[in-house]
């Protein structure tokens, strides 16, 4: 048997070598063309250069005519064309825009995978007629990826008949792939980008003054309402630490306090009243990461927010000297009313039922509006913190003072009421009158609305820094559908169906009595089984 190389004549070994060569050299040249569209379109984040980069490389490296990218328009479900080259027509500046799961695009996208085609007229897939205009007489339609997912088309055509290599096509789909991820990035950056100046024009046009600081404590950021608000310039503030900004010596006290104090994550909020008779009203939180706001640590920086109130301030106290004056006008009338009623009582002839009904429904009446009024005014005293000087004190003497006072109210329903408080409890701040109320109220709700016969208990613990007061009973509990509102001001939870009498203030004292602390008030109630309120006010 011969050798096949050597039954071969040099010319067709010849040949075959230049065959082989030319493909080498052709593969070469298709490596270094998906190279050069690698390079060109990663080198910008600007992306309509980023599309029309793209075009002008592939139109450099494959024979076509033509070529278009499209994008898919996620949050409006459609393909959009955003760059043409070699087209007969403009279908770019009104856009061509077909629904995602729509002709051919449609198809390649549904199907992830490249379509090329012949003459395109009379071709049922074609979502937009006036695309034929174009006699386009063959095209391919390649997926781009980035991220693992079609983001949109690259289309390449011929206005004359051609059929595409193989090896082109995988060319194209190299290419198509290498603009994908390009443009994908050129997206992105454009949207962080957007985002970016969104957020900064909103800080500098914000109304609120607005500081950050850093980990550090220095200023890193100050915004006009801010330099304003405070009298402050930027360029002399910025890289300053917090404390040796020319800030209001009241302002520096109370942040000094807040950034000092604070040790959660929880946005901390102040009210400070300037020299000038300004008054501002503030939060300060802590700076979260970036990319991960709902982390619980901060990153150390934190973000100071402060609000002109001074116009809110003086209306609310124009409203409270309203209330006010007319509670007081109103509570003198009232009473000599009550005491003219109560002396006619002797001449009137009360063994007639009517007579005494009618009697009755005013004296009530009269009652009525006495309690309203003493709640309003109560109401209107703790929210503008009248009398509120808080004084560091042992709590456990006053809750045991309140529940003896109590002990009449509860006998009279054969109600048992236990109070249940450790033997220590740590000092706390607290405005003793306020507190008394307070703690009174929550009693006082749970003999009002707990069946004869029922059980009420006063606890008080400490849990954290805090020191907790609840009030339990077994009462008719709340229903579900009223427990968000309870404590607003007038709220009653079933005020048509209990016979109990009140104003529905109560709860509103109480709550503002624990905030004027600088603690909160809570509650859990399980409708038919009874209801838990609870105080929280922090330890001194
Ligand atoms: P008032 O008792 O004057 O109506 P409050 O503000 O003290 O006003 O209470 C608001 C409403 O909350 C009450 O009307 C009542 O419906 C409901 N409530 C308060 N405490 C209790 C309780 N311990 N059990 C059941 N309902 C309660």
């Amino acid at each position: 048997m011969e050798n096949t190389s050597r039954s071969q004549d040099p010319v067709s070994l010849l040949q075959q070598n230049r065959v082989l060569t030319e493909e080498i050299q052709r593969r070469v040249g298709q490596l270094a063309a998906i190279n050069t569209v690698a390079t060109t379109v990663s080198q910008s984040l600007d992306l309509d250069l980023t599309l029309n980069t793209s075009l002008d490389a592939v139109l450099s490296i494959v024979p076509v005519d033509a070529a278009g990218i499209s994008l898919i328009d996620e949050a409006a479900g459609r393909l959009v064309l955003r760059a043409q080259r070699g087209w007969k027509y403009d279908f770019v500046t009104d856009p061509m825009s077909i629904p995602l799961d729509k002709g051919l695009s449609g198809q390649v996208i549904r199907e992830d995978r490249l379509i090329v085609t012949g003459d395109l007229r009379g071709d049922q897939r074609l979502a937009v007629p006036a695309f034929t205009r174009e006699k386009i007489k063959a095209q391919a339609l390649v997926p781009m990826h980035a991220r693992g997912r079609v983001v949109g088309i690259l289309s390449v055509m011929h206005h004359l008949e051609y059929t595409f290599e193989p090896e082109q096509l995988d060319v194209l789909k190299a290419i198509a792939d290498q603009i994908g991820v390009a443009l994908d990035n050129a997206r992105l950056f454009e949207e962080t980008h957007r985002q970016e100046t969104r957020l900064s024009a909103i800080i500098q046009s914000a109304a609120d003054a607005i500081i950050v600081t850093n980990p550090a404590g220095e200023i890193s950021l100050i915004n006009p309402a801010a330099q304003h608000l405070l009298g402050l310039r930027a360029d002399s503030t910025l890289g300053l630490p917090l404390e040796k900004a020319t800030l209001p010596v009241e302002v520096l006290h109370k942040l000094h306090d807040v950034l000092h104090g604070s040790t959660t994550t929880t946005p901390s909020v102040l009210d400070v009243s300037l020299e000038s008779g300004q008054v501002l009203a503030g939060v300060v939180s802590h700076l979260l990461p970036a990319g991960a706001p709902d982390q619980a640590q901060g990153t150390g920086g934190r973000v100071i927010l402060l609000r002109d109130v001074s116009h809110l301030k003086q209306a609310e106290e124009t409203r409270m000297q309203f209330i006010q004056n007319a509670a007081h006008d109103l509570r003198n009338p009232l009473g000599v009313t009550l005491s003219a009623l109560v002396m006619l009582r002797d001449s009137l002839p009360m063994d007639d039922p009517t007579v005494a009904e009618i009697y009755d429904i005013a004296i009530d009446a009269m009652n009525r509006m006495q309690v309203l009024l003493d709640d309003l005014l109560e109401l209107e005293h703790i929210q503008g913190r009248h009398n509120f000087e808080t004084q560091r004190v042992d709590p456990r003497p006053i809750l045991v003072s309140v529940y003896r006072e109590m002990g009449p109210l509860f006998a009279a329903q054969e109600q048992t009421c236990v109070l249940e408080v450790p033997s220590r409890l740590p000092e706390v701040n607290l405005a003793v009158d306020w507190f008394r109320r307070a703690v009174g109220n929550y009693l006082s709700n749970a003999n009002k609305y707990t069946q004869a016969g029922g059980q009420i208990k006063l606890r008080a613990c400490v849990q954290g820094k805090e020191l907790l007061i609840e009030v339990e009973d077994n009462g008719p509990g709340i229903p579900l559908d009223t427990q968000e509102r309870l404590f607003d001001r007038f709220y009653r939870a079933f005020s048509s169906t209990h016979p109990r009498r009140g104003s529905g203030l109560g709860l509103a004292m109480v709550k503002s009595v624990a905030e004027a602390h600088g603690g909160r008030v809570y509650f859990s109630s399980k409708p038919g089984r009874g209801s838990t309120f609870g105080m929280a006010l922090p330890l001194a």
